[in-house]
C-alpha cells in the first residue's frame, strides 16, 4: 500500500522546498504515531538558507521601525486568525492540552509580536552631544546581521516567536532551526510569514543538532546565534560560535526552587504550585518542580501536592478537560523514569512514579519527598511531572539549598512577611524570582538566566538591545 505521510518541507527565501534528502519521522507523542516527515537538512540545505537571509538583510534592515512593526503586527493577527488551526498541529506534535495551547499560549504569542512591534518603534541611542570640543557625537542601535536561531520541543512556536519578534523587530533576518520532533508550527509560522514579510528575512531548516544544527552555529555567514536548549547544548554552541566569534544568546535549562515558608495560606500555594510544576508535563525550564517547604509546613506540603498531582486528568491532548499530557518523545520519558529508577534508598514516591496503561509517552504526576540536596534528582534538570519536597530548617538554609544547583533561571519564595519575602528575593541567584506565585510572565519584563542557564534575555527591551549593536558616530563640526 502507497504510503500517505506528508513530507513537509524547508522554508527557505520564501517558498516551501520540497525535500530531496533524508527525512526523520515526526510523532504524535499522545499515540506514538507517525504524523508527518520532516527533513533532516543537510549543510547545503542550511547554506541556502543562510545565503536566502544574507540576501535579504540589506533590505530588511533599511525599513523603517514603523514598517517592521507592521509586519509584525500583521504577524500576530495571522497568528491569532490561525489560532484554532496551530494549537490543533502544537497539541498533535508537542504533546500539549489543546485547551492549553488555545488558551495560554495563542495570547502569549500574538501579544509578544505586538509588544516588539511597539518596541522597535521606541529603540534609540542613548547618547548625543559634544563630548569633545569641536565634535558632536552620537550613537546608533543596528542590526547584528543574520541570526542562527535554535529551539527546543518544549514550547515549539512560542519560543520560536521569542526568538524571531526581537530579532526581526531590530532589523535583522533569521535561519530558525527548531527541535527535531516538534517542528510543525515552526514551518507554519514561516508560511503564515511570507504573507507580510519579504522574501529571506524569515528561514526555517527542519532536522537534528547534528547535521542541522551543527552547520547552522558553525556557519560562518552567521553573525548570532541564539539557542533555548539543554545546558551542554549551550557550552557547544558558545564553543562552536568562538571558532568565527559569533555573538551568542543562550537560554538553558533551569531548576526552580519554590521556597515554601511556614506561615504561607497553604492551600492556594499548592494549588499554583502543583499546576506550575505539573504544567505542559513539568517541561518547563521554569516549573515550579523543586519544592523546598519549612519545618512546620513539610508534611501538609508533601500530602497536599500528592492530592494536586491526583487531581489532574491524564487524557488525549485533544481530548477537552485533559490537565497533563505525555511528555515529548520516548526517549524524554525514559530520561524520567531513569531518575526515579536510580532513586536514593531515603526518597520516598509519595504519589505517581509509574506509567500509565495507555498508548503515548505519559508517565504518572509525581511527588517525591524525602531528598537531600546532593541528590541527582535535586541537582539535575527531571523535565517531567516529578515534584520533588525537601525539608529546610531556617530562612539560611533555605536560600543556601535554594541556590545550590549550577542552574539560576527562575525561582519563588512564598510568605507573607514583606521583609523576609524582599530579604529572600534579594539573595536569590536566578534571573527571575516569583513572590507568592510562580510562573507568570509579560512580553514587557526580561526572561533569562543567571549561572549555568546562560546568558542573554528574552522578551522586554533588554532582547531587542541584544538583537542589535551599538555603534558611535563622532562627527567634526569643522
Ligand atoms: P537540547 O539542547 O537537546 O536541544 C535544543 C535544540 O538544540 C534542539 O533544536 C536541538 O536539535 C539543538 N541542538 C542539539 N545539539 C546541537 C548541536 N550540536 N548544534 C546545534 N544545535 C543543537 O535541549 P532539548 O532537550 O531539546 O530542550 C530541553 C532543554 O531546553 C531543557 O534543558 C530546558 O530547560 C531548556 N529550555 C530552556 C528555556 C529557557 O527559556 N531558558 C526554555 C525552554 C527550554
Amino acid at each position: 500500500m502507497a504510503s500517505t505521510t506528508e513530507i513537509l518541507g524547508n522554508f527557505i527565501d520564501g517558498e516551501r522546498v520540497a525535500c530531496q534528502g533524508e527525512t526523520e519521522p515526526i510523532v504524535n507523542p499522545a499515540t506514538g504515531e507517525e504524523l508527518a516527515r520532516a527533513p533532516k537538512s543537510s549543510a547545503e540545505d542550511v547554506d541556502r538558507a543562510v545565503q536566502a537571509a544574507r540576501g535579504a538583510f540589506e533590505g530588511w534592515s533599511s525599513t523603517t521601525p514603523a514598517q517592521r512593526a507592521h509586519a509584525l503586527l500583521a504577524l500576530a493577527d495571522l497568528i491569532e486568525e490561525h489560532g484554532a488551526e496551530i494549537a490543533r498541529l502544537e497539541a498533535l506534535n508537542a504533546g500539549k492540552p489543546i485547551e492549553a495551547v488555545t488558551n495560554d499560549e495563542i495570547p502569549v504569542m500574538a501579544d509578544n509580536l505586538r509588544f516588539f512591534a511597539g518596541a522597535a518603534r521606541c529603540l534609540e541611542g542613548r547618547a548625543a552631544g559634544e563630548y569633545m570640543e569641536g565634535y558632536t557625537s552620537f550613537t546608533r542601535r543596528e542590526a547584528v546581521g543574520v541570526i542562527g536561531q535554535i529551539t527546543p520541543w518544549n514550547y515549539p512556536l512560542m519560543m520560536a516567536i521569542w526568538k524571531v519578534a526581537p530579532a526581526l523587530a531590530g532589523g535583522n533576518t533569521v535561519v530558525l532551526k527548531p527541535a527535531e520532533t516538534t517542528p510543525i508550527t515552526t514551518i507554519r509560522l514561516a508560511e503564515l510569514a511570507s504573507e507580510v514579510l519579504p522574501k529571506g528575512v524569515l528561514n526555517v531548516v527542519t532536522g537534528p543538532g547534528l547535521p542541522t544544527g551543527q552547520a547552522l552555529i558553525s556557519h560562518p555567514d552567521v553573525d548570532m546565534v541564539s539557542l533555548t536548549g539543554s545546558v551542554d547544548t549551550g557550552r557547544h554552541v558558545a564553543r562552536t560560535a568562538a571558532d568565527t566569534l559569533k555573538r551568542v544568546h543562550l537560554e538553558l535549562g533551569g531548576k526552580a526552587p519554590v521556597v515554601v515558608f511556614d506561615d504561607v495560606s497553604l492551600q492556594s500555594a499548592l494549588e499554583t504550585i502543583a499546576g506550575t510544576g505539573y504544567y505542559n508535563a513539568g517541561q518547563d525550564c521554569t516549573a515550579a518542580t523543586r519544592v523546598l517547604a519549612g519545618a512546620n509546613v513539610y508534611d501538609d506540603v508533601v500530602s497536599g501536592l500528592a492530592e494536586q498531582a491526583k487531581g489532574l486528568v491524564i487524557g488525549d491532548t485533544l481530548a477537552p478537560g485533559t490537565t497533563l499530557g505525555p511528555v515529548n518523545s520516548a526517549r524524554q520519558r525514559e530520561r524520567v523514569a531513569g531518575f526515579l529508577a536510580r532513586r536514593p534508598e531515603h526518597a520516598e514516591i509519595v504519589t505517581g512514579g509509574g506509567e500509565p496503561d495507555r498508548p503515548g509517552f505519559y508517565l504518572e504526576p509525581t511527588v517525591v519527598a524525602g531528598l537531600r540536596q546532593d541528590d541527582e534528582m535535586i541537582q539535575r534538570e527531571i523535565f517531567g511531572p516529578v515534584i520533588t519536597v525537601q525539608r529546610f530548617s531556617d530562612e539560611e538554609q533555605a536560600i543556601s539549598w535554594a541556590n545550590a544547583t549550577r542552574y539560576g533561571l527562575a525561582s519563588s519564595v512564598w510568605t507573607r512577611d514583606v521583609g523576609r519575602a524582599l530579604r529572600v528575593s534579594r539573595a536569590l541567584r536566578f534571573g527571575c524570582v516569583w513572590i507568592n506565585d510562580h510562573i507568570p510572565l509579560v512580553s514587557e519584563m526580561p526572561h533569562g538566566g543567571f549561572k549555568e542557564s546562560g546568558y542573554g534575555k528574552d522578551l522586554s527591551v533588554y532582547s531587542l538591545e541584544d538583537y542589535t549593536v551599538v555603534k558611535h558616530v563622532m562627527a567634526s563640526l569643522q
